[in-house]
């Protein structure tokens, strides 16, 4: 049973996110970048599947500039048997994301594809179910919980007021929730080892995939800025303000 992993490369979770002054993006020179946490499940998951014996190879993919060759190594260090980067410097949006990965799936006939439910920068979403509907393969998405037996995936999916389980054929796509792990960190010898572990290169190009972006960015800008609060001593002058000031009464 192989799992496939699609790890992505964001500007870290910790980090102040700060707007372009010309408004057309983010900064991202000179900004701390790691995995996105979504798909650090991913591979965690991954990795407990193998451990319990219904998996027996794991391999991560990212797409996107060199250094998402980092990433790879990430994941490889935490346990991720090889790697696979498609290196380009166009901006991929997640049907471009979605399309790399079905020609990739072709190729690598993983049983199960397991992605973040959603990338912390772009917060599309997208991905997995855009992969899922081009494969024609079922989708678990926002999944807390997977299991694999008999050529099946039972996900536990987190939905608006509870929880949803369902049953898969395989190969399928999972998308990972936040309650589904917590991603393990690398040990210093994993990290010696995964040095050594491969990572095949290619492009969009020689895919023969078209990544052109679909959507234009118009405009990126901060959110409006909060203005500070002020306290009241008494009911009567808290209804006097939501009156006369802040006119919602
Ligand atoms: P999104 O649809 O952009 O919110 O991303 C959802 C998931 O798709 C991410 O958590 C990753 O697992 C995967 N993904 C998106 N973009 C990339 C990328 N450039 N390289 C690898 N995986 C990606």
């Amino acid at each position: 049973m192989k799992i496939l992993v699609a790890v992505k490369r964001v500007i870290d979770y910790n980090v102040k996110i700060r707007v372009k002054t010309d408004e057309t993006g983010v900064e991202t020179a000179n900004v701390k970048m790691s995995m996105n946490p979504f798909d650090e499940i991913a591979v965690e998951e991954a990795l407990r599947l193998r451990e319990k014996g219904a998996a027996t190879e794991i391999v991560v993919v990212s797409m996107g500039v060199q250094q998402c060759q980092e990433t790879i190594r990430t994941a490889l260090a935490m346990g991720a048997d090889r790697g696979i980067h498609v290196k380009t410097d166009s901006e991929l949006q997640p049907l471009a994301v979605a399309k790399l990965l079905a020609r990739i799936i072709e190729n690598e006939m993983p049983d199960v594809v397991i992605l973040g439910k959603q990338a912390i920068d772009d917060d599309a979403s997208q991905t997995g179910q855009m992969l899922a509907g081009l494969l024609n393969w079922p989708q678990g998405t926002f999944a807390s919980k997977l299991d694999l037996a008999d050529g099946k995936a039972t996900v536990t999916r987190e939905v608006d007021g509870g929880l949803e389980t369902v049953l898969l054929g395989l190969p399928a796509i999972v998308t990972t929730d936040l309650r589904l792990n917590e991603p393990r960190y690398a040990s210093l010898p994993n990290i010696m080892k995964a040095r050594k572990k491969p990572i095949e290169e290619l492009t969009p190009e020689e895919m023969g995939v078209d990544v052109a972006p679909r959507l234009t960015t118009l405009k990126v800008t901060e959110p409006p800025q909060r203005t500070a609060g002020v306290k009241v001593e008494t009911v009567a002058e808290l209804v006097d303000k939501l009156k006369t000031e802040a006119g919602v009464i």
